[in-house]
C-alpha cells in the first residue's frame, strides 16, 4: 500500500474532527440534534434511530447482503450491507462545528466593548471608503445599534430593542457593496453577499430565499453560532419590486419580498449544509435569524422620477406653490426619497416596514473619482505605483491627468467601476514596455497620454540621479 493511501485510510479513521459534528449518514442530521452516534464498519456514522430503524425494518430470517453474519454475534439473521464502496466520507464543508463544551454550560454574553463607537468605525471607514459621509455615519450608527441590541437581549433587558435592518439606495458603482465588504472585515463578522434576481419562490428554478441563511453559514465556517452574528447582503433589491403589469404568477418579484419577511424578522430556518438546495443527501442545520443584520441595496433606476412627481404635486398646491419644474433640475434628488416613493416603486409595506433605516448614496462626480483613484488605503493609483516599484521605476500621475481618467470613467456610467478599466487599458502598454529597459527611473503619466494625443514621459535613471545631487 503506497504512503498516500496509508494517509487517507489514517484521516479516515482518526477520532479528531477539529471540533466539527459528526452527521448521520442516514437522516443527514449532526450529533447535536440526534443523540450518539455510532460508527459501522466501512467509516460510517448512523445514529441510534436509524440503526434502531434499520433492525425494526428488517424481516426474520434476512439473508446476507456481501456482509458477514459471523461476524454479529447474537444475531444470527442480521447483517450490514457493504457500505465500504458506496460513499467516502462526508465532506468537511458538510459538517457542522460544534459548539464548544465551555459555551454549552454558559454563552458568554456578548461583549458590547468589543465593537467600536460609531465615530471609531467611521474614522476606519473613511480610510478606505472616499465621500459617501451620510450613508458611512448612518451605517455605523445602526451597526453600533445592533450588536448593542443583541447585547441588551444576552443581558435579558425588559425594553426590547428592536431590529436595525437597513434598505441602501444608490446608484450603480457608487460603494455600496464596498462599504459593506469594508464595514463586516472591520468588524470581523461574517458576510454573505447574494444578489436579489437569483432568489425565486420556493419550488421555483432558482435559488430559494433560505439560500441567503446557507452562504452566510458557508461564510461562518459551518458555524452557526458566528453565523447568528453575521451580516447579509442583498444587493438588486429593486429587481425584485413588484411587477406593474403581471398576468402570470409574479415568483422573482413580490413573491421574494413575501419569502424575505420571514427571514428579516428573524425566525428559525433550516438550511442545508455545504450545499445550495435541500435534498436527502445534505445534511441540515438550524439558523435562528434574529440576530442577522440584513442589508438589502439597490440602484432603484428611476426612482428619481418618482420622487419628483411626488415633490411637484405637493410644491405646487396650496398657498405656498412654487414652480412646476422647481425640482426638475435639482441634483440629489434622490436623498429626498420617502418610504411612499418605495411603495410606488414596487415595493410591498410589509417588506419596508422591516427596513427601519433607509438612506441614500451619492452618485459620483469627477471630483470624488479623482480622489477614489489616489486616497483609500487601497487605492488603484497605489496598487500600480507599487507594482512598478518592483522593478524600481517611479510611477507618476500628474493632476490633468487623475481628472482625464475620472472624465472617461464618468461617460462609461457604471461608477467607480469604470476606473480600473480605463486605467487598464493605458497601463497595459507602460506594464508591458518598461521592464524592457532597466534605464528607466521615471515615468509620469500625463493627460495627453491619456486622450491619446501624445506619451507619458520617461525618464532615465541618470537624469535623475543628477536632478538628485542639484
Ligand atoms: P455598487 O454600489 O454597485 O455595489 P461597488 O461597491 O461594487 O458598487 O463599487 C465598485 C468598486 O468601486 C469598489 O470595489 C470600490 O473599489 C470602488 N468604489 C466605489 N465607491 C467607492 C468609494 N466611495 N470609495 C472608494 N472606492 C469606491
Amino acid at each position: 500500500m503506497s504512503d498516500i493511501d496509508e494517509k487517507v485510510i489514517d484521516d479516515n479513521n482518526k477520532d479528531d474532527d477539529g471540533g466539527y459534528e459528526r452527521i448521520c449518514y442516514l437522516c443527514r442530521r449532526p450529533e447535536s440534534k440526534c443523540g450518539s452516534i455510532i460508527n459501522i464498519p466501512g467509516g460510517f456514522d448512523i445514529c441510534s434511530d436509524c440503526l434502531q430503524k434499520t433492525f425494526d425494518t428488517m424481516p426474520t430470517g434476512f439473508g446476507p447482503m456481501g456482509g458477514d453474519m459471523s461476524k454479529i454475534p447474537g444475531m444470527p439473521n442480521i447483517s450490514f450491507v457493504n457500505l465500504d464502496g458506496m460513499q467516502g466520507e462526508i465532506p468537511k464543508r458538510q459538517k457542522l462545528k460544534k459548539k464548544s463544551k465551555e459555551e454549552k454550560k454558559e454563552k458568554e454574553p456578548f461583549d458590547i466593548k468589543s465593537i467600536p463607537a460609531p465615530h471609531k468605525l467611521k474614522a476606519q471607514l473613511d480610510e478606505y471608503v472616499v465621500g459617501q459621509e451620510h450613508a458611512k455615519k448612518a451605517i455605523c450608527v445602526a451597526v453600533y445599534n445592533h450588536y448593542k441590541r443583541l447585547a441588551s437581549r444576552e443581558s435579558s433587558n425588559e425594553v426590547e430593542i428592536e431590529k436595525s435592518n437597513m434598505l441602501m439606495i444608490g446608484p450603480t458603482g457608487s460603494g455600496k457593496t464596498y462599504l459593506v465588504k469594508t464595514l463586516a472585515k472591520l468588524l470581523d463578522v461574517p458576510l454573505a453577499i447574494t444578489d436579489a434576481t437569483s432568489l425565486t419562490e420556493a419550488g421555483y428554478i432558482g435559488d430559494d430565499i433560505e439560500s441567503v441563511v446557507t452562504k452566510l453559514l458557508a461564510a461562518a465556517d459551518n458555524d452557526v453560532e458566528k453565523a447568528e452574528r453575521g451580516i447579509i447582503f442583498i444587493d438588486e433589491i429593486d429587481k425584485i419590486a413588484k411587477k406593474k403589469e403581471v398576468r402570470s404568477r409574479d415568483v422573482s418579484g413580490e413573491s421574494v419580498q413575501q419569502g424575505l419577511l420571514k427571514l428579516l424578522e428573524g425566525s428559525d430556518v433550516e438550511v442545508p449544509v455545504g450545499a445550495n438546495s435541500k435534498n436527502a443527501m445534505v445534511p441540515l442545520a438550524t439558523v435562528n435569524t434574529d440576530n442577522i443584520l440584513f442589508i438589502c441595496g439597490g440602484a432603484f433606476p428611476d426612482l428619481e422620477v418618482t420622487v419628483k412627481e411626488r415633490l411637484n404635486k405637493q410644491s405646487s398646491m396650496g398657498f405656498n406653490s412654487d414652480l412646476k419644474d422647481k425640482y426638475d433640475k435639482e441634483k440629489n434628488i434622490i436623498e429626498k426619497v420617502t418610504v411612499e416613493d418605495l411603495r410606488n416603486y414596487g415595493m410591498i409595506p410589509e417588506f419596508l416596514g422591516r427596513m427601519p433605516i433607509i438612506y441614500t448614496l451619492q452618485g459620483l462626480d469627477e471630483e470624488m473619482l479623482v480622489r477614489i483613484l489616489k486616497e483609500p488605503k487601497n487605492a488603484i493609483l497605489k496598487q500600480y505605483k507599487e507594482l512598478l516599484l518592483m522593478d524600481e521605476v517611479e510611477l507618476v500621475f500628474n493632476d490633468e491627468a487623475l481628472s482625464a481618467i475620472a472624465k472617461k470613467a464618468l461617460e462609461k456610467e457604471t461608477g467607480a467601476r469604470a476606473l480600473r478599466a480605463v486605467i487598464e487599458e493605458f497601463m497595459l502598454d507602460i506594464m508591458y514596455e518598461i521592464p524592457k529597459d532597466d534605464n528607466i527611473g521615471r515615468v509620469t503619466i500625463t493627460k495627453e497620454y491619456i486622450e491619446k494625443t501624445g506619451g507619458p514621459v520617461i525618464e532615465m535613471r541618470g537624469c535623475l540621479a543628477i536632478e538628485a545631487k542639484e
